[in-house]
């Protein structure tokens, strides 16, 4: 197949990032770049994704990793995987040893590992510019899920399902195929919840960087990976809950220890980043240090600073949130090129097993396998908005028939986005602004 026929394929197919935003990623391979990075680094606690893709379905990834590869004519590409995962690390040897463009890049199990900057970092040992994107670096990283997505794409299957791991309060955490459009709810009774539903709080994504789910009738997306469940009144739960709390004590409590900036991972690679002086100067006036108020832009909302750093229990992640929708609006992307990391980047890598212990995860932490791919629910609600772009337009109309992988959302051509399809067999029976509602049935049905 052509580049050309690669990239209409990929874009045919509806594939967007699957471990992060959901940026569309024709656009992506459409670049050139000297090394590819297979991003299964999964750094969240409990989420476990990426490890049973590569384990159940190492074949489609790499041929979706040997698609990426001669499409963005990388001479080399690198599977990052953490080192502690001993037995799969062998499996992917044997795949190694027939593959002269593919190493295997072993991580250190440090959060958070698997953000894109920190991890080319890691694997090729160069510093992605602040506020820049590893493509100006030579490099293209791409996440497991959606490398199996480019598999599909390669020979005609749009992206229909998505990889979730369910895991915390459950009797059976587990990783499933889920058709995209399934609502929370349905996800989460196969992993059995042990609280009752007035008890328990559902996050979606991971722990660190995941959001409160406050209404399970929800879709899960493309880019869903996980869904944690967790008491009402948890470390983790408490803390996504109390934002306004949070920035209303931020500024008069901080004590300026600095230990949110001697640990922010965007600090330590370099970037122009310090959490203290952000809170310093909010303290006082916008005006005071407009280059540490600058610095909100870079921040990768790992959540380091208030899951792990802060001891007065603050965020200067969410600080950060609120001040980049005003400067995002003003400020256009300058790129600062970062020669070298700063003086304790070894020192200052945060342990996995600390933070979830610090975050008090341990008892939540289970081995989630593979378990299949879940049946078709009885309605999906397909979001015409699951990427970076424009949201998509309905292309079908009330009581039209769907099987799996029918397009359901368009866009014009030129625009950034991606396509969307229906997961199940059904009838169309509701079209909003951003969803479009299927349910199960029709012909094939
Ligand atoms: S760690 Fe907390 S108290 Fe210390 S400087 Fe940062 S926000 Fe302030
Ligand atoms: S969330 Fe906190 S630790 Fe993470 S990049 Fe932003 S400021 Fe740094």
């Amino acid at each position: 197949m052509s580049r050309e026929a690669i990239l209409a394929a990929v874009k045919a197919a509806g594939v967007v990032g699957a471990g992060g935003a959901g940026f569309p990623t024709h656009t992506k391979l459409a670049a050139s770049a000297d090394a590819i990075i297979a991003n299964g680094a999964e750094c969240e606690p409990l989420l476990q994704v990426d490890r049973e893709l590569l384990s159940h379905y190492l074949d489609e990834v790499l041929v979706g990793l040997e698609v990426a590869r001669e499409t963005v004519g990388a001479e080399r590409a690198y599977l990052a995987v953490k080192a502690k995962y001993e037995a799969l690390i062998t499996q992917l040897r044997t795949a190694v040893a027939s593959r002269p463009w593919l190493q295997i890049a072993p991580l250190p199990d440090i959060y958070p590992i698997g953000d894109e900057q920190r991890l080319v970092y890691e694997v090729l040992g160069r510093i992605v510019p602040a506020r820049g994107i590893p493509i100006q670096v030579g490099a293209v990283v791409l996440n497991v899920e959606t490398l199996y997505n480019i598999a599909g794409a390669y020979v005609g299957q749009p992206v229909i399902n998505t990889y979730i791991t369910v895991n915390g309060a459950v009797a059976e955490p587990g990783t499933w195929a889920v058709p995209v459009g399934t609502t929370i709810q349905d996800v989460i009774k196969w992993a059995s919840p042990v609280l009752e539903p007035s008890e328990l709080a559902v996050i979606e994504g991971g722990p660190m960087m995941g959001r409160l789910v406050e209404d399970l009738s929800q879709p899960v997306t493309k880019t869903t990976k996980g869904l944690i469940i967790l008491p009402q009144f948890h470390t983790v739960v408490t803390r996504l809950r109390s934002e306004a709390a949070a920035l209303r004590r931020a500024f008069s409590v901080c004590s300026q220890c600095t230990m949110c900036t001697d640990l922010c991972p965007r600090h330590l690679l370099g970037h122009p980043l310090w959490p203290h002086r952000i809170m310093r100067s909010l303290a006082g006036s916008t005006a005071s240090d407009p280059e540490a108020i600058a610095g909100a832009l870079l921040c990768s909302e790992c959540g380091v600073c208030d899951s792990y750093a802060c001891f007065m229990g603050l965020s200067p992640r969410q600080v950060n949130q609120a001040l980049k929708q005003q400067l995002s609006t003003h400020a256009k992307p300058q790129f600062v090129n970062l020669d070298e990391v700063r003086e304790g980047f070894a020192a200052s890598q945060i342990p996995s097993q600390r933070l979830t212990y610090r975050q008090d995860l341990v008892r939540w932490v289970k081995d989630a396998p593979f378990m299949g791919t879940l049946p078709e629910p009885d309605r999906v609600l397909i979001r015409l908005d699951q990427h970076v772009g424009m949201t998509a337009h309905c292309v079908l109309e009330l009581g039209q028939e769907v099987s799996p992988g029918t397009l359901v959302g368009n866009l014009p051509d030129g625009e950034l986005g991606a396509l969307v399809h229906s997961s199940i067999h059904g009838v169309v029976c509701g079209i909003e602004d951003e969803v479009v509602i299927i349910e199960r049935g029709g012909r094939d049905g």
